[in-house]
């Protein structure tokens, strides 16, 4: 009998499980996938870490989450600087003094924010929803250019709809500085994604190809508690109906030249072009292998949004005020179930940056190992 059944080899399951395992108890971890990370799962084509699940950059302000993180992975300098392609046009993001220069050929900060000032006077209440939040933010401008069709194709849904918080998520600066991350610490593990989760799980129990639903009655036998990070609506058999997440569908390329775009990130900020961004994944390591030598083939990711079917990956929890009100039902159905935590994206249906889920799994273990 183990301590606990970790269902799910994610970043959430994986932390949770070293924690138990650091603390003393006996751990059991499964997956229904043949692979443990879940989504940050990387893998290792002609020398270069190919992030299937979508591109994932580490950053935080959390000192505790980096020195943690750093026990089990070398993050390389990697900043994230996306390049937005507008119909042909190129923009720097985050949205920041480059970007204003581009877009309106102001060359002071002055000039930038007189621009902005000018733009967001068409809001004149508290923003209610996405639009109206990124017209205040930056204006009509930049929200028509770079942002209302990257967001609505990555949501499927009208910036009208969609909550103010999202577009949060992005600075806006009046220095020139393209880095995507208003964060302290920033990087890559130099030897993948894979890696870090391998050495966290290191000397547990994993079990891969084992779905808990189908299984559950046998598996929830095999140990005292359950962690359960796969979606929470699927736990409960879909019986309040199901939430809504946005999947990802990838369309690969392994390309014999060097070098397609010049960048890790081109995100397509046009709502005519079908997918939203395109990773090149050797730049995330400055285009080289880990013995340091330069690669001489390319992997990119065209990258589509779609509505998640049933039987699908989940990526994205879609917070919006429907679902959120359906979380929060299902959250009381959780609550109920003794012996069994829920936690992760899918667990808690939220729009998790990794730090915070890492703090997540942190805090969980500390409250229930003490
Ligand atoms: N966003 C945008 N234009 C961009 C990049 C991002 O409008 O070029 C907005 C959009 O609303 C999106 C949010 O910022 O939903 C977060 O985007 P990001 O690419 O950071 O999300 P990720 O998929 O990387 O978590």
């Amino acid at each position: 009998m183990y301590d606990y059944l970790v269902v799910g080899a994610g970043l959430f399951g994986a932390v949770f499980a070293r924690q138990a395992a650091d603390a003393g108890k006996s751990v059991l971890v499964i997956d229904r996938r043949d692979h443990i990370a879940g989504n940050v799962y990387t893998k290792q084509i002609e020398g270069i870490h190919f992030h299937q699940y979508g591109a994932h950059i580490f950053h935080t302000n959390h000192e505790k989450v980096w020195q943690y993180v750093n026990r089990f992975a070398t993050f390389n300098r990697f900043t994230n600087s996306p390049v937005a392609n507008f119909k042909g046009e190129l923009y720097s993001l985050p949205f920041n003094m480059y970007t204003f220069n581009q877009m309106w050929g102001v060359t002071t900060p002055e000039e930038a924010q007189a621009k902005i000032e000018m733009q967001r006077q068409e809001i004149t209440t508290e923003p209610r929803n996405l639009e109206e939040q990124a017209i205040s933010l930056v204006g009509r401008d930049i929200y028509e250019k770079l942002i209302k069709g990257y967001t609505e194709k990555q949501w499927g849904r009208s910036c009208k709809d969609l909550p103010a918080f999202i577009i949060k998520r992005l600075p806006v600066r009046f220095t020139f500085d393209n880095n995507y991350f208003n964060a302290l610490y920033q990087g890559i593990p130099a030897a993948g994604y894979t890696k870090l989760v391998e050495n966290l799980l290191h000397g547990i129990d994993i079990k891969l190809n084992l779905d808990y639903i189908n299984n559950k009655k046998e598996l929830d036998a095999l140990a005292k508690k359950v962690v359960y990070t796969g979606a929470i609506d699927a736990y409960f058999g879909y019986q309040l109906g199901n939430l809504e997440y946005r999947a990802v569908r990838f369309e690969n390329e392994l390309l014999d030249q060097p070098n397609f775009q010049g960048n890790a990130a081109v995100n397509y900020t046009d709502a005519e072009t079908p997918w939203t961004r395109i990773i090149e994944h050797k730049w995330f390591t400055f285009g080289k292998d880990e013995m340091g030598k330069d690669l001489p083939k390319t992997i990119i990711s065209r990258e589509y949004s779609t509505e998640w079917k049933l039987g699908e990956e989940p990526y994205y929890p879609v917070n919006d005020e429907k679902n959120s009100a359906l979380y929060e039902k299902y959250k009381a159905l959780a609550e109920k179930e003794t012996d069994v935590i829920f936690g992760g994206r899918l667990g808690e249906y939220r729009y998790y940056d990794m730090d915070a889920v890492i703090a997540s799994a942190l805090e969980c273990a500390e409250k229930e190992l003490g």
